[in-house]
């Protein structure tokens, strides 16, 4: 009975583009470390009478660039419109967003093996990619004994890509593989900072169901299912795993309901977490209440093809190229490569690693050259990733000699290594007092005269952590 019902997700995705400025004026783009409401303001972002709108350049570079990297035809003409709606944050009376003739359109994104079905891969069509501002914000709060809504036009237009998928998720471990991938590429393309927690990326699902006979027996050509009679927009979704419990939440209440022979409503609902449950905020506008009509201030945008190719060859290599890349290249398993390809910074740190290691190879006749033989991409991966090495903390190079030296420490046998520790703490009594007593520097003089007895072979890091155990169990002992 469970499986009568299909799901069909689509998401809206927003992203705040991390300009310098905002979209329509030269007001800082910062709304996040402002530190004081209401400083990073005009009459543009106010929306003061007679004040006139400049599109920033960049957003729009960046929009398209963001579009061509998920595989978008960009058209050669495209305009801003006015989309109406009343609303305190809003101080226009009117958003500039693009309605039917946006910067990028019909992309795509493949998810692979998702949670749901290992081993089968998810076309998820992209329906377009637009360009907009963003409203200010309000905060609730109690003044004088009284309840009131104060506002803040800091955000109020900065510059807001919007992404919308065709309904071709079907669950929620779907939902949140393709949105954890594209928001790795905002962060390849360096964009925005996507960061949910702050709302510059914001998740809203569209979910709705229905019936697996409806889809074979009426579907279009192509089409697996027939388009639901309702949809259920979720909003104020600010993390990845609250993506995946609305969903999950909102497949069962609608299922339940559709058992029960009733059809669900058309309306938007936010996430409640400290429930756990989704609540009806509003019935759903449609687009015609928004009243739509090409911004008047702003003339239509054209492009040369040659404008587009240039910003194309910006695009640096994205994360799924570069994986590919580093299993052909390094012989690196799925695994490993996934996880180096997360950020492009962690995955450049892996490269220069390897090119490190060749770099400080010594010549043949060095009483180093085994260990560094040993050292190869696969071997950087595992080291990288099973010590978990944050890549701001340690150079390259250092990395490299560091496990240079900890494979001479191992290849150093126990027995002989325990009796140079216990060399240098009969000898430094007076160190190893210093050291008992809280002493830290005490410690690090100890593990210099140890390097100095073993002539180098053990490593500073394995020899601070021998000796510190070493002293602790003597102290037990005693
Ligand atoms: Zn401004």
């Amino acid at each position: 009975m469970n499986n009568n019902y299909t799901t069909i997700i689509g998401l809206e995705i927003h992203v705040e583009l991390k300009t310098l400025s905002k979209m329509f004026c030269a007001c800082k783009n910062d709304p996040f470390f402002a530190g004081k409401p209401n400083i990073y303001t005009c009459p543009v972002c106010l929306g003061l009478p007679g004040a006139l709108p400049v599109p920033n350049r960049k957003a729009i570079d960046w929009t398209i660039k963001l579009g061509l990297a998920l595989g978008c035809e960009i058209p050669l003409v495209s305009k801003f419109d006015r989309k109406h709606y009343f609303y305190p944050d809003l101080p226009k009376g009117y958003q500039v967003s693009q309605y039917d003739m946006p910067f990028c359109k019909n992309g795509f994104l493949e998810v692979e093996n998702t949670r749901d079905q290992p081993s089968y891969n998810r076309m998820v069509r992209i329906r377009r990619v637009h360009l907009e501002e963003d409203t200010g914000k309000l905060l609730h709060a109690v003044i004088e004994g009284k309840k009131r809504t104060l506002v803040d036009f800091n955000r109020s237009g900065v510059p807001l890509v919007e992404i919308v998928t065709e309904p071709d998720i079907r669950s929620g471990s779907e939902a949140t593989a393709f949105l954890k991938k594209i928001h790795r590429i905002i962060r390849y393309l360096c964009i925005s900072d996507a960061d949910m927690e702050k709302g510059s990326m914001r998740i809203e699902p569209s979910i709705s169901m229905c019936r697996k006979s409806d889809a074979t027996s009426k579907s279009r050509p192509g089409l697996d299912y027939m388009i639901p009679a309702y949809r259920v927009e979720i909003k104020n979704i600010n993390s990845f795993r609250f993506v995946r419990k609305a969903i999950d939440y909102e497949i069962k209440r609608q299922r339940e309901l559709l058992y029960r022979g009733e059809t669900p409503e058309q309306e938007t609902r936010g996430w409640n977490e400290g429930k756990g449950i989704t609540v009806s905020q509003r019935s759903k506008e449609e687009a015609a209440d928004y009243r739509y009509f090409p911004e008047p201030d702003i003339p239509p945008l054209r492009w040369q093809q040659s404008t587009i190719k240039t910003i194309q060859s910006t695009i640096p290599e994205l994360p799924d190229a570069k994986k590919k890349r580093f299993m052909e290249t390094y012989d690196l398993s799925d695994y490993d490569a996934e996880i180096l390809v997360e950020t492009s910074q962690l995955a450049d740190y892996f490269e220069e690693c390897t090119r490190a290691a060749q770099k400080l190879m010594p010549d043949t006749g060095n009483q180093d050259i085994k260990q560094y033989q040993e050292i190869n991409p696969k071997s950087l991966a595992n080291w990288i990733i099973n010590r978990k090495i944050n890549f701001e903390e340690i150079l390259p190079a250092r990395l490299v000699t560091q496990i240079v030296q900890t494979k001479k420490t191992s290849s150093i046998d126990k027995g002989e290594l325990e009796k140079i520790v216990a060399q240098v703490l009969v000898a430094n009594s007076k160190a190893v007092e210093d050291y008992k007593k809280g002493k830290e520097q005490a410690l690090m003089f100890l593990v210099g005269q140890g390097m100095r007895t073993s002539k180098g072979k053990i490593s500073p890091e394995s020899l601070k952590k021998l000796i510190a155990d070493s002293i602790i169990r003597r102290k037990e002992q005693e």
